[in-house]
């Protein structure tokens, strides 16, 4: 057996095509196709400002820098959480506040939210773990009662739904992320949604050196030299083989999302009975994206133990996620006691992700299955 990656990219020889053809084309970054690739991204979600960027931190950069909040404003989240969530806050000199979670979804507890708000408080980013939607309708109501932005980083959960609506829709702002662990890939690469045209406008700036023209329309015999720079933006963009690649993995998101449900189907039923763990919960009101796959282990197994002997026999176990407080330049910052976040510590201390992406088969499921049951009863405490 093959070591089996907990994620992987899938990439056909449509894709490929795609990207080759785009490279012999006349613009090769700035160019139509990232335009072409926002719009089909709106086309899917059904939103109207998408704006493509060279990945999913800098999407959550300039989101967060398109808010315009005060120097050492709070912005509360999740620390259950990959580290981009939050290093993009202290990007922008705010200060992230992190509010305990849910025990079933592993996402931000409302009810730890509120407790958290102070009169500093400027935003709310919830993340959507697993791909399994945050409380969107409490959240919301949160940030509407306390006037704060919302923030979906939704790079977990691209094709999700909540209550009937495709996540993208649901928050001031999503992010998206096409890294190739993600539901699709641009090798690198993500995107900022955006409910408001304004802030849109904004978002085109600040991914081009905060410059209110782009190449496209500076270029050409009637165009003008002239423009403006009217905010400090970065060089963001996304090129325009990137975006092709986009557009083709775009098409195939639905097919790679049914694959993720089969998978995780396949585990739900395989696992039911096994005693000493407990299989992701899914809400009735979501479609879950199916980013990742998390169990949680039993108190009287030893999940490191598990998780070295689920790797030497080549499975790509992981753990999602070390909790934020506990890395060495956030301890330094912010000295936060693991304590204050017990929901967040357990589901740490017992949590381990299975492989999960389209082009696992039945016989790795298969072998995963086997191997871990055979596995956990070696691992008891
Ligand atoms: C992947 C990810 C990011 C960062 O995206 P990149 O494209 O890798 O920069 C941010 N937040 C979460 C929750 C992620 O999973």
């Amino acid at each position: 057996m093959n070591f089996i990656p907990y994620g992987h990219h899938t990439i056909d020889q449509g894709d490929i095509d795609e990207v080759v053809s785009a490279l012999k084309s006349e613009w090769i970054t700035a160019g139509p196709k990232v335009k072409n690739f926002e719009d089909e991204l709106n086309a899917y979600i059904g939103s109207k400002y998408s704006v493509a960027v060279n990945s999913g931190t800098s999407a959550l950069d300039i989101a967060i820098k398109s808010l315009n909040i005060p120097n050492k404003s709070e912005i509360i989240t999740t620390p259950l959480t990959f580290v981009a969530t939050s290093n993009a806050i202290l990007y922008n000199n705010l200060t992230p506040i992190f509010a305990d979670i849910d025990p079933k979804t592993k996402n931000i507890n409302p009810e730890e939210v509120k407790k958290k708000i102070t009169n500093k408080t400027k935003a709310i980013i919830g993340v959507d773990f697993a791909g399994h939607p945050c409380n969107i309708k409490e959240l919301k109501e949160i940030a509407d009662e306390y006037d704060l932005f919302f923030v979906e980083d939704a790079c977990h959960a691209l094709g999700a739904e909540y209550c009937g609506k495709k996540v993208g829709n649901l928050a001031d702002m999503t992010i998206f992320s096409f890294h190739p662990v993600k539901n699709i890939t641009t090798g690198e690469g993500g995107a900022v949604i955006a409910r408001d045209p304004i802030l849109y406008q904004k978002l085109l700036m600040l991914r081009n050196h905060g410059i209110d023209k782009d190449s496209l329309s500076r270029f050409g015999n009637e165009a003008d030299y002239a423009y403006d720079m009217k905010c400090l933006g970065r060089n963001y963009r996304l090129t325009d083989f990137q975006s092709a690649l986009g557009i083709s993995q775009l098409k195939k998101l639905d097919t790679f999302i049914q694959k993720r449900h089969k998978i995780a189907k396949a585990y739900n039923d395989l696992l039911r009975d096994e005693r000493s763990i407990e299989c992701p919960y899914s809400a009735e009101n979501v479609r879950h994206a199916w980013h990742i796959y998390t169990i949680l282990v039993d108190k009287d197994i030893n999940r490191d133990r598990l998780f070295a002997e689920l790797r030497r026999k080549m499975i790509g176990v992981n753990v999602h996620y070390i909790p934020i407080y506990h890395f060495t330049y956030y301890k330094d910052l912010f000295k936060l006691d693991p304590i204050c976040f017990p929901v967040t510590e357990d589901i740490y201390n017992r949590t381990l992700t299975l492989p999960l992406f389209p082009e696992l088969n039945e016989e790795h499921v298969i072998y995963i299955v086997n191997t871990l049951k055979k596995v956990l009863k070696e691992c008891k405490y």
